[in-house]
């Protein structure tokens, strides 16, 4: 699994402590609940986890989707890193809201205004270069976190794992494009200097 802490993916290393078995009733399959650590030297996490199937089921604290925050502003950072958290505690409706709230902080943060989200989506398209696609990807962001936030709204029905991981995954491409394919030009001309 991914470590919670260093986000490095590895074969967790067993503790000294034995991990608690218990058999599923009317079942041959088995729960193991034990105690692992983060291979990786420079994080040793200690990762409490519940196996089934020889997978892991849960583990506290829980695995989290990769995001580089790199240049990106306070705000639109901890909205979207409380985006991912609540994914990782399975609250994918919770999720969704947060991932709308990431895409008003950044228009904020741009200087796109309008009335509505979809006006402040639509200056953002002005403020800053995006491509098309991400421009209307942008858009569907708006209506997931909008239809989670408002049971009368039908746009999508449910909002589910499934949903937000995709939400998630378009934000972080949203976030790159404005904040982070500049630092990477900036180093390659870093390095036509010298
Ligand atoms: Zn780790």
């Amino acid at each position: 699994m991914r470590c919670p802490a260093c986000k490095q993916y590895g074969t967790l290393d067993a503790l000294s402590v034995p991990d608690f078995v218990t058999p599923i009733a009317g079942t041959a399959g088995q729960v193991v609940f034990g105690q692992r650590r983060c291979p990786n030297p420079a994080c040793r996490k200690h990762i409490f986890v519940v196996m089934e199937g020889g997978r892991v089921a849960i583990s506290y604290p829980p695995e989290q989707l990769d995001f580089d925050s790199t240049n990106i502003p306070a705000a639109v950072r901890k909205a979207f890193e409380e985006a991912i958290e609540c994914h990782s505690q399975q609250c994918f409706v919770a999720s969704a809201i947060m991932v709308r709230k990431t895409l008003e902080e950044l228009c904020r943060d741009k200087g796109a205004t309008g009335s509505n989200l979809r006006e402040r989506i639509q200056a953002l398209g002005k403020n800053i270069v995006l491509p098309k696609e991400l421009l209307e990807g942008a858009d569907n962001l708006r209506l997931l976190g909008n239809d989670a936030a408002h049971i009368e709204s039908q746009e999508y029905q449910q909002v589910g794992k499934e949903e937000v991981e995709l939400a998630v995954e378009f934000a972080k491409e949203l976030l790159k494009a404005a904040y982070q394919y500049a630092s990477l030009l900036k180093k390659f001309d870093a390095l036509k200097k010298v």
